[in-house]
């Protein structure tokens, strides 16, 4: 007799958003999804409830022409509706493309025809951002406002409070889905040409979804409350969205409400346990917070923070003076997006400790990590020798969307651009983007660790660290610094402050003190511009040191 070896367990049951709404519906009654609304109060609804609104979508998505495979675009922050086109469009086979509503006019157009998107759901807020677009857009049949505000110019608009309400009530027939198909698309922008397209499965979002319930990664539960401030254009919101559905948290959503004010105000009213954002933004809430003893931000014991290196000392700061926890995560949109999580042991907590939650954490499990030099070679994780980050996993992108970018990738692995040091105990350290290296005297200079250590200084809000061409060491490093309002902080005493942390080589021999850094769409430094500035001679405040 031949015994059988495989085959016995339900290896064809397919990883779905599917089974997200189902457990939604089934499986998560008593949580909810708050939104912060114009006027400064919320709207609640259970998850079960927001199914059934899901149903209606599915139906309306139907009745609009939308088949499987069809591209449809969100141009929306964070919200109820937009998290109902989360889960209802990829549930009907089609594929939500989440615009990122800060791009550039021509990113968008670009963006929006290269995609071929179909529909575009709107909030009523952004129509006047969208509206003189509208014209370019060379695929879109139908524009849906979100909301009850003015519709704009926006051709033939239909209304989606109304489309629901037309699609009726009762459960929709969902087909049957292939977990390798496609449920969402996000465009990032890279480093030279035009945004590429990640596509992101149903496979690699339930599995994706599944670690951020991972007791070392932002281990959601269903004792959350999640606060999404990233935004969900941002590669799927970190996961939250998806992960908070699986988990059944509380999901809270702010809208476009993302000044230091209102989240501190929402935080201190709805008590989120989990909240993730870039370091800017957690930078503003740590000022205002400080400013306005009377705020209570302690219900957050487990944000993250991720997008760019976290600073050591905000984290520190948080912790010591409002008991907040951050947790520092590393990722990109093609690695959809968490690939790496800080979480050391927990024990005293005294230097070594923050040297590994300053670091951007070990692999989540199913992510595989190895560093390249320039030579093509595997360099060994001792925390000292670097190399390009390389990863391959089950959510980790193969390939960009219609476009070959084969530099991208090497034989199954993604090459990141991210150059780092991993440990004996596997915590990568980010040492630079590849773009914003600064090799001085043929050695290289870690921009990240001197923005860390100047941010550290109090007076120091924000740094941003570049290289200036030398003609002795061809590149020197430059800091862009913002002081604190009112700070008389000057060059000299950054170096006093840099000088027992970093090498002497490394001390920069001129800042530019600005009044602000200038920042990406997702709300990064963007060296880009500061360098160009540079080139410019429009840098301004800038400060030699002899
Ligand atoms: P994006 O695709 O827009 O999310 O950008 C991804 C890039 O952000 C990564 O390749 C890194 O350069 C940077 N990044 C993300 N998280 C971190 C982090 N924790 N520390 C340093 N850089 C980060």
């Amino acid at each position: 007799m031949t015994q059988m070896l495989q085959g016995l367990m339900q290896d064809d049951f397919p990883l779905t958003l599917n089974h997200i709404r189902r457990r939604m519906r089934d499986c998560n009654h008593g949580s909810e999804l708050v939104t912060l609304l114009d006027d400064g109060s919320v709207s609640r609804i259970e998850h079960p409830e927001l199914t059934k609104r899901i149903d209606r979508l599915a139906r309306a998505l139907a009745a609009l022409g939308v088949e499987q495979g069809d591209r449809v675009a969100s141009f929306a922050w964070n919200n109820q509706r937009h998290f109902e086109l989360y889960v209802g469009v990829p549930c009907v086979g089609a594929v939500l493309h989440t615009l990122n509503v800060r791009l550039f006019a021509e990113q968008l157009t670009y963006i929006v025809n290269h995609a071929e998107d179909k529909v575009i759901f709107v909030d009523d807020s952004l129509v006047p951002v969208l509206e003189p677009l509208a014209g370019s857009f060379e695929s879109v049949e139908h524009y849906v406002i979100m909301g009850d505000g003015d519709a704009g110019g926006l051709p033939g608009a239909l209304r989606y409070e109304e489309l629901l309400e037309d699609a009726g009530d009762g459960s929709f027939d969902y087909p049957e889905l292939d977990e390798r198909q496609a449920a969402a698309l996000c465009y990032t922008s890279g480093t030279t040409g035009n945004p590429k397209g990640v596509l992101y499965s149903h496979r690699s979002i339930s599995l994706h979804s599944s670690a951020t319930l991972m007791a070392d990664g932002s281990g959601l539960s269903r004792a959350d409350r999640v606060l999404s401030v990233v935004p969900m254009f941002h590669a799927n919101a970190w996961g939250l969205p998806y992960g908070g559905a699986l988990a059944g948290s509380d999901l809270i959503m702010p809208d476009r409400f993302l000044g230091a004010e209102p989240l501190a105000g929402l935080i201190a009213a709805e008590r989120p346990t989990l909240m993730g954002c870039v370091p800017t933004i957690f930078n503003d809430l740590l000022r205002y917070a400080d400013a306005h003893p009377e705020v209570d931000l302690s219900s957050l014991t487990n944000a993250a923070c991720g997008g760019s290196a976290v600073p050591r000392q905000l984290m520190k700061d948080f912790e010591e003076r409002h008991d907040v926890r951050i947790f520092q995560a590393w990722g990109m949109t093609e690695t959809s997006p968490v690939a790496t999580y800080a979480r050391p042991r927990e024990g005293e907590h005294d230097d070594a400790y923050w040297d590994d939650r300053a670091k951007q954490g070990r692999p989540l499990p199913w992510v595989e990590l190895r560093l390249i030099d320039g030579n093509g070679v595997e360099v060994p994780w001792d925390g000292i020798s670097t190399g390009e980050i390389e990863v391959r996993g089950p959510w980790i992108a193969a390939g960009y969307f219609r476009e070959d970018d084969e530099d991208k990738f090497d034989s199954g692995w993604l090459r990141t651009g991210d150059i780092a040091a991993v440990d004996e105990k596997g915590f990568v350290q980010i040492t630079d983007r590849a773009k914003d290296v600064i090799k001085s005297g043929g050695e290289w200079i870690s921009s990240v660790e001197l923005e860390n250590e100047l941010m550290s200084h109090p007076d120091v809000v924000e740094a941003a660290v570049i290289a200036k061409p030398d003609e002795r060491w061809a590149e020197r490093p430059l800091c862009c610094v913002v002081l604190r309002e009112g700070s008389d902080a000057d060059a000299a005493a950054l170096i006093e402050h840099l000088r027992p942390k970093v090498a002497k080589w490394w001390l920069p021999d001129e800042f530019a003190f600005v009044a602000e850094i200038p920042k990406t769409s997702v709300g990064k430094f963007d060296k880009k511009v500061l360098r160009g500035r540079l080139a410019e001679g429009t840098l301004e405040g800038r400060v030699q040191l002899s």
